[in-house]
């Protein structure tokens, strides 16, 4: 019922929600946070382990400079306090992924607080959603259940760093929480620190949900949902639990603070636990490492090697390109792909083509054949030769298209394949003129109907011409000849 409803709350005017996130985003050191293990994606089950990331008793902690590094960054980006002393301490809990019964996390002392992401609404204004804080923690390996009975421990994951970065509850809808998420991935791929993908669990997000009547000041009770692990389920998971507990409230029945998880393939919340409070995690100071304290010049030298960042790059780019504000926003969403836009339009001089053909063809080719841009034979030399033969009129754009798809599997260039196919655009009319003339001939009733006023069939001669030339036909020419023929 909520899956085609953008916003569950225009049904329910009288409710609003407060939505805060937290997201787990694995980072892409070499080595573990700990350890000097391989940190590595798809490994054989226990391949990339030690006695310290698989928690030995006796063993100590050695910090990964690398990954207080990339928090800091994270930090500067986000424009967050970056604490001159922070520290690390144990939350407890018992799972048998967590060799220890301890993880090693920051509480009370964070690396990073007060910072802040803007994201563009739909009427084209910014909201800054502010951080409570950003810290730095080690994932928990994983468990493998097989069939009913079967169940394998994988320490591989144990000891990879972590950062967590948690957001105040200021967005009220399902689409300022999805935009929010774009905007934090986009943040962190661009600093190159993650690879941040959600399919892959490189970026997890935990979404709390409440809901109040209009105006009230006090926010409702809030419920966890964990487990969303697409981009596609956030907006459709966030509309179900704002709905469901707007239905506890109109019934009267309190809403229980709990974690639920985002069932797939029923598409709603279902019941996962009772929400744990701080204190059954019993925190205290991890005695084992030092505390971090850091100076203007680790932070300077940090801050001077941060790149032009998202929410940059879109203004620039409506700016210098004058792209709109959601053309911008898709291609400043994925790195790689405004890269490949700036890359192609340097080339060819055509921005508003080059987007054209990007947020056309190449994603439709992208998505259709499950492709990574990398993996795709389209390139920006191929693509900017592309434009600038339809722009000089060598080919039409209906010839393009066909060449497209010819270089998106070859990788050849459009040049090679015109003159391999000899697709070149028709325009002489000493070529076009017989063939027109002999359209009209073999279609006098339509010319007699045209004559008589039916004037939208001058698309249907235009239809037959190309069809004999093969799509090939340059349409301006042969526009001009049938405005002369059928006169
Ligand atoms: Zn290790």
């Amino acid at each position: 019922m909520t899956k085609k409803i953008k916003n569950i709350l225009d049904i329910y005017p009288e409710y609003e929600a407060n939505i805060g996130i937290e997201v787990h985003t694995q980072l892409k050191t070499k080595s573990k946070i700990f350890c000097s293990c391989p940190n590595q994606f798809g490994s054989q089950p226990n391949k990339n382990i030690c006695p310290t990331c698989a928690g030995y008793p006796g063993v100590l902690p050695n910090l990964n400079r690398r990954v207080v590094d990339s928090a800091i960054t994270l930090g500067l980006a986000t424009k967050s306090q970056i604490a001159r002393v922070s520290e690390f301490a144990r939350k407890h809990y018992m799972y048998p992924d967590l060799p220890k019964n301890f993880q090693i996390t920051q509480d009370e002392k964070p690396i990073c607080t007060e910072g802040y992401i803007l994201i563009e609404l739909n009427d084209a204004t910014e909201k800054q959603i502010r951080l409570v804080r950003i810290h730095i923690e080690e994932d928990a390996g994983k468990n493998l259940h097989i069939g009913d009975n079967e169940s394998y421990v994988d320490l591989n994951r144990a000891g990879t760093p972590l950062l967590e970065i948690v957001s105040h509850p200021d967005m009220t809808n399902a689409y300022e929480a999805k935009t929010y998420l774009m905007n934090l991935r986009a943040i962190v791929q661009y600093l190159d620190i993650s690879d941040a993908n959600m399919e892959e669990g490189s970026f997890r997000a935990d979404v709390n949900v409440s809901v109040k009547k209009k105006g009230a000041e006090e926010l409702g009770t809030k419920v966890e949902v964990k487990n969303i692990n697409s981009f596609k389920f956030i907006s459709q998971a966030i509309n179900y639990e704002i709905e469901r507990q707007i239905h506890l409230v109109e019934e009267n029945t309190p809403v229980t603070q709990e974690t639920r998880t985002w069932d797939e393939k029923y598409h709603k919340t279902v019941f996962m636990r009772t929400k744990e409070e701080a204190f059954d995690y019993r925190y205290f100071s991890e005695p084992d490492l030092p505390i971090i304290v850091t100076d203007d010049e680790w932070v300077d030298r940090l801050r001077k090697t941060l790149p032009e960042l998202p929410h940059q790059k879109y203004h620039r780019f409506q700016h210098d390109y004058e792209l709109s504000p959601y053309e911008a926003n898709i291609l400043v969403n994925h790195p790689n792909l405004s890269a490949f836009f700036e890359a192609t339009t340097n080339l060819c001089k055509y921005p508003k083509q080059v987007c054209n053909w990007i947020l056309r063809n190449l994603l439709a080719y992208l998505n259709e054949h499950k492709l990574e841009l990398h993996e795709c034979k389209i390139r920006p030399e191929t693509l900017s030769e592309l434009i600038i033969e339809i722009e000089k009129e060598i080919i039409t754009s209906k010839t393009a298209q066909e060449i497209f798809l010819e270089m998106a599997h070859t990788g050849k260039y459009p040049s090679i394949i015109v003159q391999e196919q000899s697709l070149k655009q028709i325009s002489s009319k000493e070529e076009l003129e017989p063939i027109i003339a002999e359209i009209i001939e073999n279609n006098s009733q339509q010319v007699e109907a045209y004559k008589q006023g039916n004037e939208r069939l001058f698309t249907f001669f235009i239809g037959q011409t190309m069809k004999v030339t093969k799509g090939k036909g340059n349409p301006k020419v042969i526009k001009e000849l049938l405005e002369k023929y059928l006169r």
